[in-house]
């Protein structure tokens, strides 16, 4: 029996990384092939996070690309405590469109705990944007910003570890 659990909804536009972070974080696993799943998914992980010095049980939400339904989006963003806001170093379309995100976030679940997520780091050699730019972002949008290579499992328990924090502290 778990003290503490966190349900996370990641967001972000298709094809950043989404559902790679959550089977990342959950399983330890990676894979190209990965089909989506249609209608309501979540994976679950209990994890020690150092900051609170116990155990979380997070259940992370995949919104499976079915964003634009919104009968599906209010089952996804109900009794969320945190969310992963999340774009690519590769797609621009996916920057833009954080600050959206935010205001998504803050309509359905009000002033809950977020943060930054520029994912496929490896690929920064093709980055759209420059690091100012996304550094420049995060202080517009007052979320702490991580850099994620979810394919090499780089920075991704950090993530949720922040935001276990962040979540505690509110
Ligand atoms: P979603 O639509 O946001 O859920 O994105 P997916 O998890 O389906 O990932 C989209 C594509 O990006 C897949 O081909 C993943 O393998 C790939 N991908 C995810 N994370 C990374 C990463 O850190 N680096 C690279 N190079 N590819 C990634």
């Amino acid at each position: 029996d778990f003290d503490r659990e966190i349900k996370v909804v990641v967001l972000g536009n298709g094809g950043v990384g989404k559902t790679s972070m959550i089977r990342r974080f959950c399983k330890g696993i990676f894979t190209d092939e990965y089909k989506k799943t249609i209608g309501v998914d979540f994976l679950e992980k209990a994890q020690f996070v150092d900051a609170l010095q116990e155990e979380v049980r997070f259940m992370l939400w995949d919104t499976a690309g079915q964003e634009e339904f919104d009968a599906i989006t209010r089952t996804y963003y109900r009794g969320a405590g945190a969310a992963v806001i999340a774009f690519s170093t590769t797609d621009l379309e996916s920057f833009k469109a954080v600050q959206g995100w935010k205001d998504k976030i803050i309509a359905e679940c009000g002033d809950i705990a977020m943060c930054l997520v520029q994912n496929k780091v490896d690929l920064i050699d093709q980055a759209v944007v420059t690091p100012e730019e996304v550094e420049a972002m995060a202080r517009q949008l007052g979320l702490k910003l991580y850099r994620t290579c979810v394919k090499e499992n780089i920075n991704v328990t950090e993530v949720f570890g922040y935001l276990a924090e962040l979540h505690h502290k509110k």
